[in-house]
């Protein structure tokens, strides 16, 4: 058994992960050769499957960097691309299919790239190998492909037969060697012969004596030796399927062959051939790489991970982070500000809010039916069943229309849908609050994150919406018939409106003051008085009368509104004026005092609404919100998802990296030094040619 390679491949698959440079390449066997010289017949007899992409015209354009990995225990055999994640294939057909697609879908104009594929296969009856095809060199460029396509594949290849690399040397028996490109580019790198193997395909095209001749080349020399094979699968036997292991029929084939010449069957006839024997001696060979790079290996990791330790260091001061903790972290810390916030966000901001609200309803009711009415010299105003405001103080307290106006406001307040706005006050509040708590957190940089609390803040507030705005229009509905007033209510009430009055009186004088920078104060005042001479009847004659004297449109419509803001703020005073006044002080004058009694409702409204906004959502919503959180963004996310998550973040996506880099080489380096400890224990004699092992595929030669 080939424990050394075994490891050793296992060690690549991790550093494979660590992001490879090129310091951290382990040997493989590198296959060149020119086109139809029967690479592929080559790798797939070793395979034991018809696997590579085939086709006359260059249907190899990325190196494939092919992983064999011997699974003794399983008898399923299968393919992964590791880079692709598309999982296990056990058809074969299909993994010709997907690497026929990767090469094409190298660009015509390209024709070959150097990023390579990466697939491995297991199965019970490969060898631990690791090997690399390579485009064929071509000889003469076709005419659709470019002119430097010759020197690019050269490039290409060039690149892969460096050392510590092994070159599997791949000659046709029919073409002579002294041609072949294979051997005259492995002899450029390897001139000594010492990491070539030379393979001669197609043996079974030339004379047994010539064969036996080309195998004793000695014009160029190899440690390593020459293989003869014959790869060609007979065709006849495998009708029934393509996903047939092929070995057996192809060893058969070549023992039939081999065995009925002396040339090579002879025990002293001094050749090396079957694809069994290549076989077993690439791993030998392999093995052999392998135990010499070892020191290499293991310096370039140590060097590596030095370099990755420092930087963690310096950049990080060795603070551990995974994407687990991130995390784990980042919720926890988001959950402790939401606990912070509950702790802030209660009935009496609840109240303050949903009180605001009202005060504008409240406002808008005042405005439409008391402050819009005429000032009783206003001639414009030509709704005579509609009484002047000025006139309120003053009317006795049976009035039956000031009656009717404060009874359809009143009523006009309680049914306004209380329930339903004092929710989504409410509702709304809870989601910005949540927005600013993600925008406060870590997860802002989370997409993910953010899109999960949002849901999760959604999803309760959905669920909890229609029953609490039912709820609390219930429990309202008895000041749709009656509302009962004492006189700490009133008394704090008449404050409450003095004071909203106030502020709609400011902000009448304000918007009035900007009025006037923006158009000129001297403009404004002309343009008002034309207005107001208009309403009372003077220059009543026509519209378009009023260009002529002098005022375009927009500059009317800005007197208008000074016209309106001057007469509001003129209302509002004297609205303040009356409820400083006696008549105000006591609730037996309320349809005198309409913003104080409307102030009344108002607080009785919010008073209960928000009891039960407290009940059915507010404590609803912080009870559930956390195991909601953690249903989305808690144990039930893959480990996947949690990378992905963690990584969003691109200065935590470093810091990530460079941990997982850090422990991959680590990992390796532990298991390339317990490697070496057991060489140096067994301290076997080196295995080179002319002592292969017998081992599992062992043959007939
Ligand atoms: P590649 O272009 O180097 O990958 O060569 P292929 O493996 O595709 O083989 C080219 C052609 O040679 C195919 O038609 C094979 O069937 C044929 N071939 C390969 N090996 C042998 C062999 O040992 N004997 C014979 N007669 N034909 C072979
Ligand atoms: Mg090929």
């Amino acid at each position: 058994m080939m424990v050394l390679t075994k490891k050793m491949i296992e060690i690549r698959s991790i550093l494979q992960n660590v992001g490879q440079t090129g310091a951290l390449q382990l040997p493989s066997i590198v296959v060149i050769g020119s086109q139809s010289s029967g690479k592929s017949s080559v790798l797939e007899a070793i395979v034991g499957h018809e696997f590579l992409p085939k086709g006359s015209n260059m249907v190899t354009r990325r190196p494939i960097e092919l992983t064999l990995i011997n699974t003794p225990d399983s008898p399923s055999e299968y393919g992964e691309f590791p880079a692709l994640g598309l999982g296990r294939m056990t058809d074969f057909t299909q993994i010709q299919k997907t690497l026929t697609d990767l090469n094409l879908a190298v660009p015509e104009a390209d024709c070959v790239s150097d990023d390579p594929i990466q697939l491995n296969i297991y199965s019970p009856t490969v060898p631990d190998l690791s090997l690399i095809d390579l485009p064929g060199y071509i000889q003469i460029s076709a005419l659709d492909q470019p002119e430097e396509l010759k020197a690019k594949i050269a490039a290409l290849c060039d690149k892969y037969i460096q050392p510590p690399n092994v070159i599997l040397a791949i000659s046709a028996a029919d073409v002579d060697l002294a041609n072949s490109t294979a051997l005259r580019a492995s002899r450029r790198v390897d001139p000594r012969g010492e990491r070539t193997i030379g393979v001669i395909t197609k043996m079974d095209l030339v004379d047994p004596a010539r064969g036996n001749a080309i195998l004793k080349d000695r014009n160029y020399p190899l440690r390593l030796g020459y293989v003869g094979v014959v790869c060609r699968v007979p065709s006849t036997k495998f009708s029934f399927g393509r996903n047939v292991n092929i070995t057996y029929a192809i060893s058969k084939n070549e023992n039939t062959f081999f065995g009925a010449h002396p040339e090579f069957a002879a025990p002293d006839s001094g050749v090396t051939v079957g694809t069994t024997n290549l076989r077993k001696r690439l791993m030998s060979v392999l093995e052999q790489t392998m135990a010499q790079s070892l020191q290499a290996t293991s310096d370039a990791i140590h060097q590596e991970l030095e370099e990755a330790t420092y930087e963690f260091k310096v950049q990080y001061n060795d603070r551990p982070l995974t994407a687990e903790t991130y995390l784990a972290e980042s919720l926890d810390k988001f959950k402790h500000s939401f606990k912070d916030f509950t702790e802030h966000f209660g009935r009496p901001q609840v109240r303050q809010l949903l009180k605001h609200e009202l005060d504008q309803k409240v406002l808008d009711f005042l405005a439409s039916r008391y402050w819009n009415k005429p000032l009783s010299e206003d001639k414009s105003w030509n709704r005579l069943d509609e009484r002047p405001i000025s006139e309120l103080p003053n009317v006795d307290s049976e009035n039956l229309y000031w009656h009717r106006r404060l009874d359809a406001s009143t009523s006009a307040l309680t049914k306004l849908g209380v329930g339903r706005l004092a929710t989504n006050v409410v509702a709304n509040a809870l989601q910005q609050h949540m927005d600013r708590l993600i925008s406060e957190s870590t997860f802002r940089a989370h997409p993910f994150a953010k899109q999960a609390i949002q849901e999760a803040t959604n999803a309760i507030l959905n669920e909890r919406f229609y029953s609490t705005s039912d709820q609390v229009e219930n429990c309202i509905k008895p000041y749709k018939f009656e509302i009962e007033v004492d006189d700490r209510e009133w008394a704090q009430s008449r404050e409450n409106s003095q004071n909203s009055l106030k502020e709609e009186l400011k902000a009448c004088e304000e918007a009035l003051k900007n009025l006037k920078s923006n158009i000129g104060s001297k403009k404004l005042v002309q343009v008002m008085s034309f207005i107001d001479k208009l309403r009372q009847g003077e220059h009543a004659d026509t519209k378009e009368g009023t260009e002529a004297f002098g005022f375009s449109q927009p500059l009317l419509r800005k007197g208008m509104e000074g016209v309106f803001l001057r007469d509001r703020a003129e209302i509002l005073k004297m609205r303040l004026y009356a409820l400083k006044s006696k008549q105000c002080v006591t609730s037996a004058n309320k349809y005198h005092c309409p913003e104080v009694f409307l102030d009344v409702v108002a607080e009785k409204l919010t008073s209960t609404a928000v009891l039960f906004l407290n009940v059915e959502l507010l404590s609803e919503f912080y009870y559930n919100f956390p195991r909601e959180l953690d249903n989305r963004l808690g144990r039930h996310l893959s480990q996947q998802q949690v990378e992905s998550f963690a990584k969003e973040d691109p200065k935590i996506r470093k810091h990530i990296e460079l941990q997982q880099r850090k422990e991959l080489l680590e990992l390796a380096l532990e298991k390339m030094e317990s490697l070496m400890a057991l060489e140096k224990s067994k301290k076997a004699p080196v295995v080179g040619e002319g002592s292969v092992r017998t081992g599992r595929w062992g043959g007939m030669f």
